[in-house]
Order: C-alpha cells, then sequence, then structure tokens
C-alpha cells in the first residue's frame, strides 16, 4: 500500500487523524509500540471475562457536541454518571467537595442556604491563585485542603500542591449543592461494547493499514510518506536535545476478586491519606457489566514508566514551548495528543484536537482526491469479543441507547 501519511500511535489523537484522512482518500499507515489499538483507553476483557480497563479507568464525557456526534458513528452508549468517594478519617464521603461531604467530614447540618457561610468562615482567600494549593485554600481552607488534596496530590505528582498549577486542582470543583457526581458534562456515557470495540471500528478502513509492536523511531529511516502524524511524547521525536520533559507514570495492580458479588459502593474511591495507591476503581461500575466475581484496579504513581500524564507546573510548560517552537518548523510532521502537546487532556479533548488536526494536514497535502463519503468502505460492526458463559450478565444490563444528540 502506498502511504500518504504515517500516524504514529493509535491511541484517541492518532485514531482519529486516521479515521479522517482515510474518509479523505488518503492512505494511512498507523502504528503504535503497543501491539494493540486504543492507547490508553484500550480495553480487553480478562480471564475471568470481566471487560477491564489495563491502562486504568476511562470514563467518557464531554460538553462537545460535534465529539459526542463524532464518535457516536462508532458506537452505541450506555449512560454512566462517575461517583467518586473519599476515605477521610474511615469514612467515604463524597468527592467534589459538596454539602454532603462537609456535613459528612464535620457532623453538621449544612444546607444550600448556609453552605456558602462556611465556606467563606474557613477559606483562606488568596489574591493571586498560582498553584494548586491557592486553588484549593481559597476554595475551602486548610483543614479540607489536608484532609482531600495535600496527600493524593503528593502521591500522585510526586509534588506539593504549592509545585503544580492551578489548573490541576482546578480540574475539581467545590459545590455549594447536593451534586455528587465526578463530571456535570451534558454527555455522560461509556462506549457500549467498550472502547476497543469502538476504535476497531473506528480503523476498519480500506485506505488504513494498523501495525503494533512497531517503534516508530526503530522505522524513521525507511519511512516512505508525505507526512507524519506524532502523537507520542515530543522531547523525544526531538532526540531529547534541550532535555526530558517529565510526563508522571503510574503502575496499575489489577485484582480478581472471586465470588464479590460488589467490593464499593461507586465506581472509584480515593485515598488521599494513607495508602501508598491514589484510588481503587472497580470495573463493573463503569460497565454495567454483572459477575459472580469482580474486577478492581489500584494505581500507583511513580516516575519510571509509559508516560501517561504531562506534569503542569511553569518550568516544564517553559521546556515544552522550546520543543513546540521546534514543532512548528518541522513541517515533515504535526504534532497531537497529550503526550505531543503536553497538555493534561481528557479524552474528549484529544478528539477535538485530532478533529483540528486533521483538517490541518488535509489542507496541507490538499485537498484534490477526497472522494465522498459514501464511496468509503462500508463500516463493519466488529462486536465485542463474547464473554464466557460464566461471565455473561447474571442481570440484564442496561439497554442500549443513542442519545438524543442535537
Ligand atoms: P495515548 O493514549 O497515550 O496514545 C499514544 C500512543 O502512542 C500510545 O499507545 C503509545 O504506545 C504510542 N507511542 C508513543 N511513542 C511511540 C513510538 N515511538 N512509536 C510507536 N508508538 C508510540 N480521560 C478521560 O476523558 N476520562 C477519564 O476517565 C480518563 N482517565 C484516565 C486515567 C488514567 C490512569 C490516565 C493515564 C489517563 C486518563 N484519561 C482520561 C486521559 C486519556 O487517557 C487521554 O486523554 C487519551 O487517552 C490520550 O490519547 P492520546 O492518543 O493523545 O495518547
Ligand atoms: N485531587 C486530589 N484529591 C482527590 C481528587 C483529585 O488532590 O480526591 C487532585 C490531584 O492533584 C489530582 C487532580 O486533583 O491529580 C486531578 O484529579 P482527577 O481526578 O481529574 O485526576 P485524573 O483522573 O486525571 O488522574
Amino acid at each position: 500500500m502506498r502511504v500518504d501519511v504515517l500516524v504514529v500511535g493509535a491511541g484517541f489523537s492518532g485514531s482519529v487523524v486516521a479515521e479522517r484522512l482515510a474518509s479523505h482518500g488518503r492512505k494511512v499507515l498507523i502504528i503504535d509500540k503497543r501491539p494493540h489499538i486504543g492507547g490508553n483507553a484500550y480495553d480487553k476483557t480478562d480471564e475471568q471475562g470481566i471487560l477491564i480497563h489495563p491502562y486504568g479507568p476511562h470514563i467518557f464525557h464531554t460538553n462537545g457536541m460535534r465529539i459526542a456526534r463524532y464518535l457516536s458513528q462508532f458506537t452505541e452508549w450506555r449512560p454512566y454518571e462517575h461517583r467518586v468517594r473519599a476515605k477521610v478519617a474511615d469514612r467515604f464521603v463524597p468527592i467534589p467537595i459538596n454539602i454532603e461531604t462537609v456535613n459528612q467530614v464535620y457532623g453538621l447540618s449544612l444546607t444550600e442556604q448556609t453552605i456558602g457561610a462556611f465556606f467563606e468562615s474557613v477559606r483562606e482567600p488568596r489574591e493571586v491563585i498560582r498553584t494548586s494549593e491557592d486553588v484549593v485554600l481559597n476554595a475551602v481552607g486548610r483543614d479540607l485542603y489536608e484532609k482531600f488534596f495535600r496527600g493524593y496530590t503528593r502521591k500522585q505528582w510526586g509534588l506539593d500542591p504549592s509545585e503544580l498549577a492551578a489548573s490541576v486542582a482546578a480540574r475539581i470543583p467545590v459545590r455549594t449543592n447536593h451534586d455528587d457526581r465526578y463530571f456535570t458534562d451534558a454527555f455522560q456515557h461509556m462506549p457500549l461494547d467498550g472502547y476497543t470495540a469502538m476504535f476497531q471500528r473506528m480503523l476498519d478502513h480500506r485506505n488504513i493499514r494498523f501495525e503494533g509492536g512497531v517503534d516508530f523511531f526503530a522505522m524513521r529511516q525507511q519511512i516512505r510518506a508525505s507526512h507524519i502524524v506524532y502523537t507520542g511524547p515530543i522531547d523525544a521525536y526531538f532526540d531529547f536535545c534541550f532535555g526530558r520533559l517529565p510526563y508522571r507514570s503510574i503502575q496499575f495492580e489489577h485484582e480478581y476478586l472471586p465470588d464479590k458479588g460488589q467490593y464499593q459502593e461507586v465506581g472509584t474511591v480515593n485515598y488521599p491519606n494513607d495508602q501508598a495507591f491514589t484510588r481503587i476503581t472497580e470495573f463493573r461500575h463503569l460497565t454495567g457489566q454483572w459477575h459472580r466475581g469482580t474486577s478492581i484496579v489500584r494505581e500507583y504513581p511513580c516516575d519510571e514508566g509509559d508516560p501517561y500524564y504531562p506534569v503542569p507546573r511553569p518550568e516544564n510548560e517553559a521546556l515544552f514551548k522550546r520543543y513546540e517552537a521546534l514543532a512548528r518548523d518541522a513541517t515533515e510532521a504535526t504534532f497531537v495528543g497529550r503526550l505531543a502537546q503536553y497538555r493534561y487532556y481528557n479524552m474528549d479533548q484529544c478528539v477535538g484536537a485530532a478533529l483540528k488536526a486533521a483538517e490541518n494536514v488535509l489542507a496541507r497535502l490538499g485537498l484534490d482526491d477526497v472522494r465522498p463519503a459514501h464511496e468509503s468502505t462500508p463500516r463493519v460492526r466488529v462486536t465485542h469479543v463474547a464473554a464466557p458463559d460464566h461471565a455473561r450478565h447474571d442481570t440484564p444490563p442496561p439497554p442500549a441507547v443513542r442519545p438524543g444528540i442535537a
């Protein structure tokens, strides 16, 4: 196959670009050094037949209806609103902090009318919000900061909140109502058959070839493509010429608990203080799959290992800007995604960035051989690998839905 574009990385960013380019008549080779598609959002059935997320829990949520509409071509959805508890002083209380959290932690009976005055009495106002510490102290004061944020953040990043950009803690709102959902986005659904099935459909196109277990840097010299779309760590592309950009990693400890109907009340429990891990997620809540046992994952953040998180702080942003300047001049390649743009992107933000990147690549390569959509290969619906009999749903799963997307 003649290749117009080489896409490096088959996660959300690379797969969306590959699909868009292929649908516009471009021949795409997409490679990943891992043996599978999906990047960090890859899911698979474990030995017991339970659908798990090997690289940690992935919950899809977005306010971008264009993004939801785009992905809906490749999946049906199952409604899911994620809820999280934090273990604080031997209680499991809701996070993000809301009225219930404060009432349970302090034994109070605050209401929507009185919670504002409570936060006002405990907060440490900051004139300038620069760091994650500023964000939390400014909103809820020192005691709640220490109970919920300080220890968790130190474990997650190996840094104190005072050393991290405000944007990190700002991901977690503080609520003056009873809403205990982790996200409030308009669209909160999981791909019905899982992420990998969705990626299979996205990449099932005669103009796309996927090769797994291939490291870009081992085949860089042999590439014959008009353009490269690179979604790996940006510093690696430029041979670390300005030094290494820090990326935080995680070790995942997966466990199957036989004969345990349900391990915990909600999808995720955060452990801000005592344990070495940050959180435990039980997959059945996310996937809706019921089984006589249950599968969970514990997350142990670390420096070494696959790069998962850019580390948002000013010195890293300054170093990234130097690489970004090189990327702007590297006309042979387009850089997109969480690792290549060094942005703490959620999945939907990767889709948004990738749709935009694909438009830029098409504009650069020219649109002269665009084929209308109806001429592209019909998409075969690849169903998820069936779970063995013992793993089948023993209570009916919620119905599949195609949410009303305007
Ligand atoms: P990736 O998924 O990292 O894909 C990049 C791919 O490039 C990788 O597969 C990698 O193997 C490949 N690659 C790198 N270098 C090379 C090379 N040299 N040669 C070949 N291949 C290479 N987002 C949400 O919206 N909701 C969540 O609940 C959520 N939970 C998360 C939980 C965890 C633990 C983590 C780490 C992330 C989570 N995210 C979540 C973020 C989400 O994973 C990312 O936004 C998204 O998956 C990033 O997609 P990407 O394609 O940019 O990068
Ligand atoms: N955080 C915290 N305590 C919590 C939850 C989050 O301190 O109980 C902070 C922590 O720094 C974390 C950041 O908020 O890294 C973002 O949390 P999120 O749940 O969005 O992290 P992710 O799912 O991306 O790992």
